[in-house]
Parts: C-alpha cells; structure tokens; sequence
C-alpha cells in the first residue's frame, strides 16, 4: 500500500532525528502533505500506527497538514490552485505548469516524549 509506503519513511526520518537528538521516543510528530501530492492524509494517519509498531514513534500522534497548491501566474503571479481545476490560474485560467508548493510530504515538527524516569 503507497501510505504504508510513506508512513515507513516517515517514521525512519523521525527516529534519525531522535537518534541525533537523544532522545528514546516521540509522543507527536506533524507532516505537511501537499494537497498535490499523491498522498491522502486520511489512508496516512490510518496506517501509520501498524507502521510505527516496535519504532520509537509507537504510540506517535500523527498530524497531517495540508499544504494548498500555488502556481505561478503569467499576469496573476502566484495563485493557490483549485485542485478540481487542475493546473490552471483560478483568476483566468492560463496554465501553470509550474508547482511552486503543494507536492511536498515532509517531517515538519516532533514532540519528543519525556523521558520516562520510572522505567528507567
Ligand atoms: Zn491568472
């Protein structure tokens, strides 16, 4: 499955960033999916609990933040795309093909987890 997929990677950035961090587990972490991107936030949350079994991010809450597309306009410069129009400049409707936000999946914040001192 393409969200388990994502989750995966997701999950081994996040225990990178822990690792160089020290710290043991994360209690949150955030991502920012581009609403052009292919990924659909909900099947990503859905999956990401299997994925994070036995990772440091067990027990993570997941939030996804949806990043709107923006394309650049010839006379309206940039413009948030309508994802039903497709790549078109919602003013006029010229093309524009150029995606300057909104393809993006990436980490944005992570809660690390207090440590836990009576397991210690
Ligand atoms: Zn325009």
């Amino acid at each position: 499955m393409h969200e388990a997929s994502i989750a995966l990677s997701l999950i081994d950035v996040a225990s990178e960033v822990l690792r160089e961090n020290g710290a043991a587990r994360a209690s949150a972490l955030t991502v920012r999916v581009g609403q052009w991107s292919s990924v659909v936030p909900e099947a990503l949350t859905a999956a990401f609990p299997t994925c994070a079994q036995g990772t440091p991010l067990e027990g993570a809450r997941l939030s996804v933040v949806t990043v709107p597309g923006v394309g650049e306009c010839p006379v309206h410069g940039r413009v948030t795309l309508d994802v039903t129009r497709g790549l078109r400049c919602p003013e006029c409707g010229a093309p524009t093909p150029t995606l300057l936000a909104g393809d993006e999946l990436e980490l944005d914040e992570i809660e690390l987890a207090e440590p836990d001192l009576e397991d210690v």
